[in-house]
């Protein structure tokens, strides 16, 4: 199963994307954890993005086209995958649907998760994320250790782009650039909106409900 978790930043992509991982074995491929991952090891690409997230804004489409392409080619990407924060613009849809056509795997659902910007700016303003990916929340979701990720043992953080300045921006940017794709994806009949305020485990619920369809 091919699946795409859309959805403005703080709408539980990726907390979903990591039930889903555990639930079903298909890899994650979270573009931003890619993207902090460079960040954090200091590679040239990590270098030219940093300016970018650290402002809130998208890092160009060649560089993520470049990413995804080299990732969905990977080996354990064949039994399925779980996209989480690709693609957030035109472009970058086109660019996918040129790889999955040329690898024959298409998008089975693109599962698009709403909440409100308030409840947005307060998920992002308490997130504590671990390097594995793990995402966590001061109040409404924490590690089970203070500061100890349940996953893998490691120090749970803020993420730098995670502040009040940053926020306002990513949602913007969300709202300009990436909004669209819900229109783009309606069009091709796989987009399955769903109430995403509600608990983390009540969204999975759901999510699992409309997967049992495509299993
Ligand atoms: P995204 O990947 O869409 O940016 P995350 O999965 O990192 O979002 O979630 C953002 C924050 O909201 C995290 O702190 C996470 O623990 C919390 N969160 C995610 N889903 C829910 C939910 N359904 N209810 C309450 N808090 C949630
Ligand atoms: P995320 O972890 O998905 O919230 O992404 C964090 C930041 O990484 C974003 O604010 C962007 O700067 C960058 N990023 C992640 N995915 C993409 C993408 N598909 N296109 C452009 N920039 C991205």
């Amino acid at each position: 199963m091919n699946i795409m978790l859309f959805g403005p930043p703080g709408a539980g992509k990726g907390t979903q994307a990591k039930k889903l991982v555990d639930f079903y074995g298909f890899p994650q491929i979270s573009t931003g954890d890619i993207l902090r991952a460079n960040v954090r090891e200091g590679t040239e690409l990590g270098l030219a993005a940093k300016a970018y997230m650290d402002k809130g804004e998208l890092v160009p489409d060649d560089v993520l086209i470049g990413i995804i392409k080299n990732r969905l080619k990977e080996e354990d990407c064949k039994k399925g995958f779980i996209l989480d924060g690709y693609p957030r613009t035109v472009p970058q849809a086109d660019a996918l649907e040129a790889i999955l056509d040329e690898i024959g795997r298409p998008i089975d659902v693109v599962l698009n998760l709403e909440v409100h910007d308030e409840m947005l700016v307060g998920r992002i303003s308490g997130r504590l994320m671990c390097k594995c990916g793990a995402s966590y929340h001061i109040i409404s979701n924490p590690p089970k250790k203070d500061r100890i990720c349940d996953i893998c043992g490691g120090e749970v953080f803020q993420r730098a782009d995670d502040n009040a300045e940053t926020v306002d921006n990513r949602l913007d940017v969300y709202e300009k650039q990436t909004q669209p794709l819900i229109n783009y994806y309606k069009k091709k009949g796989i987009l399955v909106t769903l109430d995403g305020r509600r608990g983390i485990d009540v969204v999975f619920n759901n999510i699992k409900g409309i997967l049992a369809k495509f299993a």
